[in-house]
């Protein structure tokens, strides 16, 4: 087909290319000859030979047709070459078509692209769109979860806080309830809904919720959190003692929202602790009691035998009333120091260094121990080994008390042989190191226990003998104590069989010679003496000592007869006992104060030693001095008050100053009150608005105690700090300086020693303000 198709296409260019009318000769050629080689090569086949006819017959033939052939092929080259140009046409109509294809396709191929991108984008997009879609479903998952969690959290803690014994309670910053814990609810006989909304006033008593509220305020003002004690009630009338800790809580923008409570139950403690407490003063008022007792008739032989010994001795009787004399003073200082015991649990024990005649002390020892080595039979030397200074000041009870247990130690382990005591000193400048040696030639020690001898309570175990039975093994150990607190030092050296030597060293100021003479007795006049004293034994010696001085003394044995028998214009001065059956001698003395406005010198008469004159100046007196009485402290106090008592001064004179009170009580204003403010306050707005302050003063003192002795309970120093700090600060605006002085301290906890003075310091507030005040109005009466 394609062949004649292209046969076809030949002849249709070659009828082109040649014209019809050569193409037509051609044709008519071509037609003879074929119509010829036809006609011969038939005839030939049938025939065998040709004739010329045939030949003639062909050509005519093939010239007659050729007219048709050229007609034929003519018409059909025509239409060939119309269907050529329309052929044509279609081809450049289908090169524009194909052009504009390819355009199109161009654009089709860019709005493919165009699409391929905008369908990535969107596929990003919707990929982008799945992942936050996965996310926000994780996210919810998760916030779900978590929602899960903390519910159950929730649950769990609310369980928690259900199931503690403690109280749990939280409040608005308006302080009504928002919410709380089983426990609360057993306690205010509420359910949490009832209790939500309503305030302290709703739920406690009006005592109860004053404190809840005062210390509400505290927390709120403070911002700090508060511990405090406090009784609460059940419904079934249970009271328990509860610690409450209140915690104030913020929103993060430092809102403040309200606090949250905890209580515990503390009723037990509080009960055990009281128990310990009561144990503990029944201890103490036992031992006092013992120790009063038995220093009554102690100092008894004190007195008589001191009086004995201004008589006429022989010197062997002078020797032996010495040694009685100085046994019952060193007596009567260790009850003290028994009293003292707790004060020595926590390291209060304390020295008064006074200066003392260094010969006469080693004298006095010297003639103790001499004795006391005489009745065991052993030997005794005392030796000063060199010059002794003529006065140091030293406190010489508690030097004769660490010296007395190691020459008594001495004797006490020591069966044969003797006791050496040797003293030597070494001056420099205005000091003294004094040096005491004590050698026994006892059981010794052995070398394993030389150190554990100073222990408390330790004593050397021995199978020997038992000589260790008697004692408590406390001597040492007070002694080294003692001994650190005057600078110095105690040591031991020892050979077990054959004796120990005990050395002590101190370090002591000497003292001022002219002090230490003989004080010339000036007073000559008689007084009359009036004399407060219950026992009978003391009013006997004061009233031979007093009288041997040519005094004259009247006797009252309770407080109620020294209020009524006395009558200060017949007395020239008062001695007061300070321990009375009926009432102390500073409730007497300010009775006195309160109803006279003449009295004659109050000297307070104390059995205790007076470790601060000041506190006697305090409460009321002129001066104390101790029992047993001694001529040198009753001359000292008469030749003191002498010049006053020779020129009938008017005491009532308040220009005196403190060093010599007068009897209208300014003494006590001055130490109590803050008078310089209190006058130019008056002086400025007059009396009535300081009685108004300190009428708000009494109001709140009782909180404020409250609170201090239970933040004291609860050893909270904060609590403490701050609430001495409110103390001050109230006590400082109405003037009470005592008081205020106190509070200083109180809240001071880097004062040295605070935590070891803090509980008599709150005692001290506790007990005194109240007479501070009485004090203040009485003072303000007269404005
Ligand atoms: P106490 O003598 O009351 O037992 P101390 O504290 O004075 O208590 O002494 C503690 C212990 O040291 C004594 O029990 C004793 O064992 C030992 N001791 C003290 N001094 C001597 C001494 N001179 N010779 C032998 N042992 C001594």
């Amino acid at each position: 087909m394609k062949l004649i198709k292209n046969l076809a296409q030949y002849y249709v260019d070659l009828l082109v290319k040649l014209g019809i009318l050569r193409f037509s000769i051609l044709l008519a050629l071509a037609l003879v000859a074929l119509a010829v080689v036809v006609q011969v090569g038939i005839t030939m086949a049938l025939t065998g030979h040709v004739d010329n006819i045939d030949i003639v017959r062909s050509v005519f033939f093939g010239i007659l047709i050729t007219p048709w052939a050229v007609y034929f092929l003519s018409v059909v080259v025509d239409q060939l070459e119309e269907s050529r140009q329309r052929l044509s046409k279609l081809v450049s109509k289908l090169k524009d078509m194909r052009t504009r294809d390819q355009e199109l396709n161009r654009e089709l191929q860019d709005n493919i692209e165009r699409l391929n991108q905008e369908i990535q984008e969107r596929i990003k997009a919707e990929e982008a769109r799945k992942v936050a879609i996965r996310d926000l479903e994780n996210e919810v998952f998760e916030r779900e979860r978590t929602q899960v969690e903390l519910a159950e959290r929730t649950v769990l803690l609310r369980s928690f806080i259900d199931a503690s014994p403690d109280l749990i309670y939280y409040r608005k910053a308006n302080g009504v309830f928002s919410g709380c814990n089983k426990a609360m609810e057993t306690l205010t006989g509420k359910s949490e809904r009832q209790l939500v909304g309503l305030t302290p006033w709703d739920v406690y008593s009006k005592e109860v919720a004053q404190q809840v509220v005062a210390t509400d305020q505290e927390v709120f003002s403070s911002n700090q959190s508060l511990t405090y004690e406090q009784w609460l009630q059940y419904p079934d009338g249970r009271k328990h003692f509860f610690e409450m800790r209140k915690v104030p809580f913020y929103s993060k923008d430092g809102h403040h929202l309200g606090l949250v409570g905890f209580g515990r139950d503390i009723t037990e403690r509080k009960r055990h602790e009281e128990s310990l407490e009561r144990a503990s003063r029944e201890k103490t008022t036992f031992i006092s009691t013992i120790s009063h007792e038995l220093r009554t008739p102690l100092n008894g032989i004190v007195g008589l035998s001191r009086m004995l010994l201004d008589s006429r001795l022989s010197d062997e009787q002078r020797r032996h009333m010495q040694t009685i004399n100085v046994s019952a003073i060193t007596l009567g200082n260790i009850f003290n120091d028994i009293i003292d015991m707790d004060k020595f649990d926590r390291r209060k024990l304390e020295l008064f260094p006074v200066p003392i005649i260094l010969n006469d002390f080693v004298n006095e020892m010297e003639s103790i121990s001499a004795l006391m080595a005489q009745q065991k039979g052993l030997r005794f030397s005392l030796d000063r080994l060199t010059d002794l200074p003529f006065g140091i000041e030293v406190d010489a009870t508690r030097l004769r008390q660490v010296l007395w247990n190691l020459i008594s130690n001495a004797m006490k382990f020591t069966k044969e042989g003797g006791v050496v005591v040797s003293v030597s000193a070494e001056v420099e400048d205005t000091q003294a190191s004094i040096m005491f040696q004590v050698e026994d030639t006892g059981i010794g020690i052995p070398k394993s226990e030389l150190d554990k001898i100073f222990a408390m309570y330790y004593q050397v175990k021995s199978s020997k003998d038992n000589l260790h039975a008697v004692g408590t093994g406390i001597g040492l150990a007070v002694s080294a104590q003692l001994v650190k607190m005057m600078n110095g030092d105690i040591d031991v050296s020892s050979e077990e069989g054959y004796g120990s030597t005990f050395t002590v060293t101190i370090q002591a100021p000497l003292a001022d010679e002219q002090s230490l003479l003989p004080k010339p007795v000036k007073t000559t006049r008689s007084l009359n003496i009036f004399m407060v004293e219950d026992i009978e034994l003391n009013v006997t010696v004061a009233c031979a000592l007093l009288e041997s001085l040519g005094h004259k003394v009247t006797v009252a044995m309770t407080g109620k007869e020294a209020q009524a028998i006395f009558k200060p214009e017949q007395f020239d001065m008062v001695f007061l006992d300070i321990q009375l059956p009926d009432m102390t001698g500073f409730e007497i003395a300010n009775h006195y104060r309160e109803v006279y406005a003449n009295l004659p010198p109050l000297v307070a008469l104390t059995a205790n030693a007076i470790s601060n004159k000041k506190d006697y100046l305090e409460r009321g007196m002129d001066d104390a001095i101790s029992k047993p009485l001694s001529v040198e402290a009753v001359q000292e106090v008469i030749v003191k008050f002498e010049n006053e008592l020779e020129s009938e001064v008017v005491m009532k004179d308040t220009s005196s100053n403190e060093s010599t009170p007068s009897v209208d009580g300014k003494d006590i204003y001055v130490h109590l009150l803050d008078l310089e403010m209190l006058e130019s306050y008056i002086g400025i707005v007059g009396p009535d608005p300081m009685k108004e302050s300190v009428k708000m003063f009494e109001e709140l003192m009782p909180g404020y105690v409250d609170v201090l002795t239970s933040n004291l309970t609860a050893k909270d120093q904060k609590g403490i700090v701050s609430e001495a700090h409110k103390i001050k600060g109230a006590a400082g605006s109405v003037g009470l300086k005592h008081i205020q002085q106190i509070a200083q301290k109180a809240q001071t906890p880097d004062t040295p020693a605070w935590s070891e003075n803090i509980a008599d310091w709150v005692e001290e507030i506790k007990n005194e303000y109240q007479h501070d005040v009485q004090v203040l109005k009485e003072w303000l009466s007269h404005r």
